[in-house]
């Protein structure tokens, strides 16, 4: 039986953000819609030599026997792979890592699945744990 999807998700494996993640996919429209990839560190994945084969492998079969059209990549604010906030100095600076780092991935990843399109998604939260996905979209 053939089956196919539109998007890969890939997220961090933090616990803390399993159902926001779900919920925002869900007003997405994309539930049913995409394979799932949990990775500790998300995009950092692809810059890492030890680990770039496994992020892309994932992306090979998902796009092989699933057809998929997009790469959604989910950052997340304390990212334990990163050292958490407390390895930056402001949440700009913190910030600005992950938007550096989700737009390499998407350079690595267009350069061998050019029929990609790619999606950059940075997740934040406050105190009582209310969370909000933004999209960072190209100037
Ligand atoms: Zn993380």
């Amino acid at each position: 039986m053939s089956h196919t999807c539109n998007s890969l998700l890939l997220t961090c494996i933090d616990f803390r953000f399993n159902e926001a993640i779900r919920d925002w996919a869900k007003e997405q429209g994309l539930i049913k819609d995409f394979d799932l990839v949990s990775l500790a560190g998300a995009q950092k994945n692809f810059l890492d030599e030890d680990t770039k084969s496994v992020a892309l492998k994932q992306l090979e079969i998902s796009s092989r026997l699933h057809g998929i059209k997009t790469v959604l990549l989910v950052a997340h604010q304390d990212c334990g792979a990163y050292g958490g906030s407390k390895a930056f100095a402001s949440w700009d600076e913190e910030k600005a890592k992950y938007a550096e780092d989700l737009e390499k991935a998407e350079s690595l990843i267009k350069e061998r699945f050019s029929i990609l399109a790619v999606r950059k998604l940075i997740l934040t939260f406050d105190a009582n744990m209310n969370v909000e996905l933004k999209e960072i979209l190209k100037p």
